[in-house]
């Protein structure tokens, strides 16, 4: 080796691999590929076993199969439907027929005499055994030069791995493995280990260049089946890695939190008394344990940071209400956060009917408030007498400044990204009181009086997270959750229906309200900037209102009217002085009318699961059996057909979630405005979440074991790991 020959270190750009320079590296970049450390963890996403590849006399209809054979004859194929590219290769006197639909692209790729590498389906052709499309690599131009290769070849002889190729084909898998390949022999041998040696031995983890090189060039006895899942020793070693110090930051996070001085709310015989008064119904049992928990965080002198998290209808704004009722009864003031204004009203109407029997004083403020009430709201705000402020999240935008607010209680999480609640949670995390923000105080009140502890948070999601998740995307908060619906449900009866059959369906509807029932008519309508479906939408309005039940009070409701008409709407709906009302999908979110028994949403294959299930959930909570109609228009696509089948089939929100996750991956789980998720390196959510579980708990032991088992030094290498893996995942969140 020449002494001048640089060592590769992690961190190093990639451009100074060789062979890559800095046109390919812009390439890599836009995979995620900056340094030589994202190279190594640029994993193969399967391999093939071209260790023992298949001799073609032995293979069997229906299996995947490894072929290495030289090219024979290949051609292009006209047929009525489209062209189809065939190749036939042979190995001695067998042969062994390849085709691929609709591929002229690969006219003139392969010459008589080439090896290939083949790997594909085996399918049955009337009688005759043929690879139906598949992939393939060119190994060598002639059976002289191959066989010279083989040795020390990487594409042959060996386990091989496959990669994803990038920009647009041009870094083809064979690319990446001599890449990867050279880096690998040019790493430095002083690779870092920062997973402490108590987690290692404890998890018998790979040394971190080990597993490395056998992440990508598994050793020859290596089980096949742990490969393609994921679960080898090396795959285990870097899967694991990666989650360990995405949960080392959440538990240094929440133990950050542990040591703030928050308000040590007081529990006594009053404030018990208090929320006993005013509660009209007997709590469910998981409404008592989830006020347990959140009033004993309250108690204790550290800010509390909760997720509550239930179902739709599983009666968490009563819980909140609990929970305001014990800082209002302390002298303090609690904002209630809603993501619209639909829902703050409603959160205002119901807050009054419960709470103001008691003389608490409870205020609006919403972004469509004229200018001079929001002064005077706010002016409220600011010399305490309001004691419950309600709003959208104007209140965390605009300059509002509480006399001495004590909780914070944001609904319907999820709406508001992750990203917004690290702003939220920072905002409350501030003493400052300074520029904007909700728990922003006046300056000669925090600076002149006692400093006052900060605020408890209480973040309320309707989005039946599953665990998984949960434990990444909220993992610094702690969790309660809402198992259980309040008694005397029935269950929401649901129907898919083509939409020829509309007039049985708006027959049905004209029943249930002559019943006495209300009704939701859904028209989708995802963006509602969108003039032509917010057209479609009027138009179903105005066939239905004057054709199909012009003798029923039939109104519309959409994200685009003035928020009086909206509030004034509601209402109306709220009353049942209106039947059947026509909306969008501004009713998804938390809307509760009891009456209402029957939703009928039009082109149900055009939504998400979890918004199918959000909307369903806006029926079902009064006494009468409830129905909710999925009427499809035209052809539904087969992920269409799983969500409407689990519609069908399933109530449980969590279930529902689950396979939600499954269907669109994590990425896509929140919608695309609920940017944010941590998209990870290595880690799956979905495949890996018995390592997260693992990981988990080792965080935790980490921190909180004895000194004998993990050093000092340990913990803070281990933290300043976490602290740059943070940073380039999470991007502007904060740690710390
Ligand atoms: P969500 O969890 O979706 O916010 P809500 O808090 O809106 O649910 O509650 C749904 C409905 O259940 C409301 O009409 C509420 O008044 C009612 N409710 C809540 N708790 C109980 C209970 N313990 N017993 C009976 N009804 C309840
Ligand atoms: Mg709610």
């Amino acid at each position: 080796m020449l002494p001048s020959l640089q060592m590769l270190e992690p961190s190093t750009a990639v451009q100074y691999v060789k062979g890559i320079g800095p046109k390919l590296a812009e390439i890599l970049a836009a995979k995620g590929i900056h340094t030589v450390d994202d190279l190594l963890h640029y994993l193969p996403f399967r391999y093939e076993d071209r260790l023992n590849p298949r001799g073609i006399a032995e293979l069997r209809a229906g299996e995947m199969a490894t072929v290495i054979a030289e090219v024979r004859t290949s051609g292009l194929f006209r047929t009525r439907r489209m062209p189809i590219f065939q190749m036939t290769a042979g190995q001695g006197r067998t042969r062994l027929k390849c085709i691929w639909f609709n591929a002229s692209y690969l006219q003139g790729k392969f010459q008589p005499g080439q090896m290939v590498a083949l790997y594909g389906r085996v399918e049955d052709n009337r009688g005759e055994l043929q690879l139906v499309q598949p992939q393939f690599e060119i190994i060598g131009d002639g059976e002289g030069e191959a066989e010279k290769k083989v040795a020390d070849s990487l594409e042959i002889g060996r386990i091989v791995p496959i990669y994803e190729s990038a920009g647009q084909g041009r870094l083809t898998s064979r690319w990446f493995r001599r890449i990867i390949h050279a880096a690998l022999e040019n790493l430095t041998p002083e690779l870092p280990e920062a997973i402490p040696a108590a987690v290692r031995k404890r998890l018998s983890l790979l040394p971190p260049r080990e597993a490395l090189r056998r992440v990508h060039w598994p050793e020859a006895g290596e089980s096949f089946q742990d490969l393609l899942a994921s679960r080898t020793p090396a795959h285990i070693r870097m899967i694991f890695e990666e989650l360990f110090f995405i949960e080392l930051g959440l538990e240094v996070k929440r133990r950050e939190q542990k040591v703030q001085t928050g308000i040590a709310f007081r529990l006594n015989d009053q404030v018990r008394e208090a929320i006993k008064r005013i509660l009209p119904f007997h709590p469910t049992g998981a409404q008592k344990r989830a006020l347990k928990e959140i009033a004993s965080d309250m108690e204790k002198p550290f800010p509390m940071r909760r997720l509550l998290q239930g179902d739709v209808g599983s009666g968490k704004t009563l819980v909140a209400f609990e929970a305001a009722i014990i800082a209002i009864e302390n002298g303090y003031q609690v904002a209630l956060m809603a993501p619209t204004e639909i829902l703050a009203q409603q959160h205002y109407f119901s807050a009054r009917r419960i709470l103001e029997p008691s003389g608490y004083r409870i205020v609006l403020l919403t972004g469509s408030l004229e200018d001079d009430r929001k002064r005077e709201t706010r002016r409220h705000i600011a010399h305490g007498n309001a004691q419950l402020v309600i709003g959208t999240h104007a209140l965390i935008e605009q300059k509002v400044e509480f006399a001495k607010l004590g909780l914070v209680i944001v609904d319907e999480q999820h709406r508001f990204g992750v990203m917004q609640r690290s702003k939220l949670m920072r905002k409350s995390d501030k003493n400052d009181g300074g520029a904007a923000g909700v728990p922003a105080r006046p300056a000669e009140r925090s600076s002149a009086v006692e400093r006052q502890g900060e605020p408890d948070v209480l973040v309320m999601t309707a989005t039946p997270i599953p665990r998984t998740l949960a434990l990444t995307l909220y993992g610094d908060l702690d969790i309660s959750v809402l198992d259980e619906m309040p008694p005397g449900r029935t269950p929401i009866v649901t129907r898919r229906v083509g939409d020829e059959r509309s007039d049985e369906v708006w027959q049905f509807v004209r029943k249930q309200v002559a019943a006495g029932h209300q009704a939701y008519v859904v028209y989708p309508v995802i963006e509602e900037n969108e003039e032509n479906e917010l057209k479609a939408a009027m138009k179903m309005y105005s066939e239905l209102s004057k054709n199909t039940f012009p003798d029923l009070r039939v109104a519309v409701l959409h994200g685009k009217m003035d928020p009086e008409t909206k509030e004034m709407t509601m209402k109306l709906f709220q009353k049942g002085e209106i039947s059947i009302l026509v909306a969008t999908t501004v009713i998804e979110v938390g809307v509760d009318v009891p009456n209402a028994a029957v939703m009928v949403i039009e082109h149900a294959e055009r939504f998400g699961l979890a918004q199918l299930h959000q909307l369903r959930g806006r029926i079902g909570r009064g006494a009468a059996k409830s129905y909710c109609v999925l009427m499809t228009g035209g052809k539904v696509s087969e992920e269409g057909e799983r969500r409407l089948d689990a519609m069908v089939r399933t109530n449980n929100g969590f279930e529902i979630a689950e396979l939600d996750l499954e269907l669109r991956g994590p990425g896509e789980f929140f919608g695309t405005r609920q940017a944010g998720l941590p998209s990870f390196q290595v880690a799956s959510l979905i495949r890996d979440r018995d390592l997260l579980e693992v990981a988990k708990k080792e965080a935790g032991a980490v921190l909180s074991g004895p000194n004998s088992e993990i050093s000092r030094t340990e913990i803070d290498r281990a933290l300043w790991q976490m602290r740059t893996r943070w940073q380039k995942t999470y991007g502007l969140v904060e740690v710390g």
